[in-house]
């Protein structure tokens, strides 16, 4: 909001970004008509989050946490900020997953006051116009999502709102943007989901989703005006269906500044954790043999930037395929199935076809990769055949939510002796298993897309490169030490993430000017520079 420095009286106090309620000093309260619009203490910003901390503790229900940090950031945004960047390990299950994906099934009903923008079918032709109501001016990153597959949850439609501003946060949290440069959008198209739509307090468009070229053309449509509106603007994806997360990237990934997170974040964040695990298994990735179960985008986003990290380690594309390894629904995704997509046909290999189990008895990979969505997958079948053909099996139980998860940490520790590598995509609360204490890993992208998003936009990058991504992975991986591998963990505590963002934001600017594709002039000390520009909530 242009005008947000001259408001006062009870204006400052309805615009978050300004308010500080209680944190205002007596000469603040002076100079903008405050004077008697709050009570009289004047209490510094720790004590504010001591409270506000004291009352999300309060809240028994992680939802009514969510509801209560909700309510937060639409009151005072910098006191929000502060409670989660001090507390992330504590707060960011209730800010991002796995709560979010509650806060989104019931999206309509704890719905309190609107953030971020929404497009709909009935603004064609006039999307340029309407991005002019939004109140910022200087958007550097736009999350967008159409709802149709919200982490392991499905079409939520407009629900799925809660993700872009979600993630949108922990731009702001982990990597330092400003709050004023965050652009949370659903594209809502409708939405196939009946038992949503017929809720009467359903938000969204009412219909089944638009499809097809009107489909293109209206997401064509937002990409340009998001463009000219916001000029250097980042565009991420995010939980798009699989076949239409792979069209969008592959339109837009060389024309636009974009990446899709469900592809290439899971897949960087997945990365590092193999070459985390590779100092526990004592081989090399490049000798190590990976079996994904679930063959859609998340499972082949890792793949596709495994082949280039095992390329960098000396493989041929074609050797590097072959360790890699997939299992759907049907099975084995082996050259003589015909019910393949596209992006399966690269890691369909000549081998017979088979199930799960026996897949892994005969292929015997180091790392088995949960992408199904589907709780239970790891059967004790499988985990336990992995334990007996290896000394340190990986078990990366990676679907959202928690509940969704393809086994437990509880259950791969017990099942392998204790011996699993486990990380999984929703957090697993440290536990002791056999008289061992562990703390499971999260493999979450939050230690991957804020950094590469800020390093990204501080080059001014033209185009995010699989490069970028790599460089992320190794720079995650990086972060990771003796420690944090000895307590069972192949992520770097989440209480690092300032530090971890700033490192992979620079190794990915490092990697665009490398690459001939920043456009902004290197400064002398490129993470001092970076580190300065980051958002700082204190008041
Ligand atoms: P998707 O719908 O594109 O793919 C799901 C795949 O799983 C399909 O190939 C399907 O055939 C297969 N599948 C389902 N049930 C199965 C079963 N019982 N056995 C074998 N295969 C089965 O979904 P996606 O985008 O690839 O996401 C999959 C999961 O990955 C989601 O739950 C999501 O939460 C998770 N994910 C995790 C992270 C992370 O941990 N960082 C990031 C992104 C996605």
């Amino acid at each position: 909001m242009p005008d947000r420095e001259a408001k006062t009286g009870v204006d400052v106090l309805r615009v978050p970004a300004l308010n500080k309620s209680s944190g205002f000093t007596d000469e603040e309260r002076e100079r903008l008509k405050l004077r008697g619009l709050l009570p009289v203490a004047v209490l510094n910003q720790d004590v504010q989050l001591d409270r506000a901390l004291e009352n999300v503790r309060r809240k028994a229900d992680a939802i009514e946490k969510y509801i209560f940090l909700n309510a937060l950031q639409s009151r005072n945004e910098r006191l929000f900020y502060r409670a989660l960047m001090d507390h992330i390990e504590e707060l960011l299950p209730i800010v991002y997953t796995p709560t979010v994906g509650q806060a989104c099934r019931e999206f309509a009903h704890i719905f309190q006051q609107t953030k971020g923008f929404y497009v709909t079918p009935a603004d064609r032709g006039r999307v340029h116009e309407i991005l002019g109501n939004w109140p910022d001016e200087d958007v550097r990153i736009v999350v967008v999502t159409d709802g149709e597959r919200i982490l392991g949850l499905g079409d939520l439609g407009a629900s799925g709102m809660g993700i872009p501003i979600g993630k949108l946060a922990l731009y702001v949290a982990c990597a330092g943007i400003s709050p004023r440069q965050c652009l949370p959008v659903m594209l809502d198209v409708g939405t196939d989901n009946e038992a949503l739509a017929s809720d009467p307090l359903y938000l969204g468009v009412s219909g089944k989703r638009l499809r097809g070229a009107a489909y293109d053309e209206l997401m064509e449509e937002f990409i340009v005006a998001i463009q000219a509106r916001f000029p250097g603007a980042l565009i991420q994806f995010e939980d798009f269906q699989t076949a239409n997360a792979y069209k969008l990237l592959n339109t837009y990934r060389d024309r636009v500044l974009c990446f899709n997170d469900d592809i290439q974040g899971t897949a960087a964040v997945v990365l590092a954790g193999f070459y985390t695990a590779r100092r526990l298994i004592g081989r090399s990735i490049k000798d190590m043999k990976v079996m994904f179960l679930g063959a859609g985008s998340a499972a082949t986003g890792i793949a596709d930037l495994t082949v280039p990290a095992l390329v960098a380690e000396g493989l041929d594309e074609s050797e590097a395929h072959k360790r890699l390894w997939f299992v759907d629904i049907n099975g084995l995704v082996v050259q003589q199935r015909n019910d393949l997509a596209a992006h399966n046909l690269p890691y369909a290999h000549d081998h017979p076809p088979m199930d799960f189990i026996e897949a892994i008895r005969t292929i015997q990979p180091d790392i088995l990769v949960g992408a199904t969505g589907t709780h239970g997958a790891f059967t004790e079948e499988a985990v336990r055949l992995m334990a007996e053909i290896k000394e340190r099996p990986g078990i990366f139980a990676l679907s959202n939510p928690t509940s969704q998860a393809e086994c437990t940490a509880q259950e791969a520790y017990q099942w392998s002796d204790g011996r699993a590598i486990f990380a999984s995509g929703s957090p697993f609360a440290p536990l002791t298993v056999d008289g061992k204490a562990f703390r499971p890993g999260q493999g979450n992208n939050v230690y991957i897309f804020p950094g590469v998003g800020a390093g990204a936009l501080f080059c001014q990058a033209e185009r995010i490169s699989e490069e970028m991504f790599l460089a992320a992975a190794k720079a995650l991986a990086e972060e990771v030490d003796d420690s944090d591998l000895a307590s069972g963990t192949i992520y770097p505590p989440l209480t690092d993430i300032r530090k971890v963002s700033l490192n992979i934001a620079v190794a990915v600017a490092e990697t665009a000017y490398a690459q001939g594709l920043a456009r902004a002039e290197r400064p002398a000390d490129l993470r001092q520079s970076i580190a300065d520009g980051m958002y700082d909530p204190r008041y």
